[in-house]
């Protein structure tokens, strides 16, 4: 039941955020971005984990930019059984891995140590917190043993007021969007 409503609040959702033009998509996420660097964890963060973007998700190449050139370790995901964190070189080394997102080219080990910050992104963000991914789980299942401050982003349209969760879904500790910042 919980699963059945799930699905139907993600197609619902995604149907919005697919008919958004890269114009939009850029004019939001800088909003997104000012809002992120003025939260009071961002310039402490030494390490800050970021998703790559695919399709209409929140853009984060600029915020990612942005970290890099304040000095911060800015890590992304890989996706396999898990997904795990590596650092991120630059936007030159990158090639399509799972579900054709992008992912560091040249990669040894996870970076072993917890970022400061997540970013996360998400379908639907509810007002309590918690968060809805494609369906997959990957998230809940790191977030799970993570201590890291997360950040859920998306366009202001994508939050709800209540979501259906299971027990295993992981609550952010602060949403971010084009409109507001919910903490
Ligand atoms: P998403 O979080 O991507 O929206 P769901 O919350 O619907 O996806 O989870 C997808 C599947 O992953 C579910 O079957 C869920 O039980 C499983 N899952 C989520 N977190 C964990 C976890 N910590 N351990 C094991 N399975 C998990
Ligand atoms: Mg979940």
């Amino acid at each position: 039941m919980v699963t059945h409503l799930k699905n139907e609040i993600r197609k619902q959702i995604l149907a919005k955020r697919n008919a958004l033009s890269k114009d939009e998509i850029e004019k939001l996420s800088d909003k997104i971005l000012e809002r992120l660097l003025s939260h009071p964890k961002f310039p402490e963060a030494k390490i800050v984990a970021f998703y790559m973007t695919k399709g209409s998700e929140v853009d984060t190449k600029k915020m990612i930019e942005r970290a890099i050139k304040e000095g911060k370790q800015v890590l992304v995901p890989v996706t396999g059984q898990k997904i795990a964190f590596y650092k991120f070189q630059s936007f030159d080394d990158l090639v399509q891995g799972k579900f054709g997102i992008m992912e560091p080219k040249s990669k040894d080990t996870p970076f072993e140590q917890c970022p400061d910050i997540i970013i996360v992104p998400g379908v639907t963000f509810g007002l309590c917190m918690h968060r809805l991914g494609y369906g997959k789980g990957y998230y809940d299942r790191y977030l799970s043993d993570c201590k890291a401050f997360r950040i859920g982003i998306c366009f202001d349209f994508q939050i709800i007021d209540k979501l259906p969760v299971h027990e295993n879904d992981q609550r952010m500790n602060c949403i971010i969007t084009d409109k507001r910042t919910i903490q």
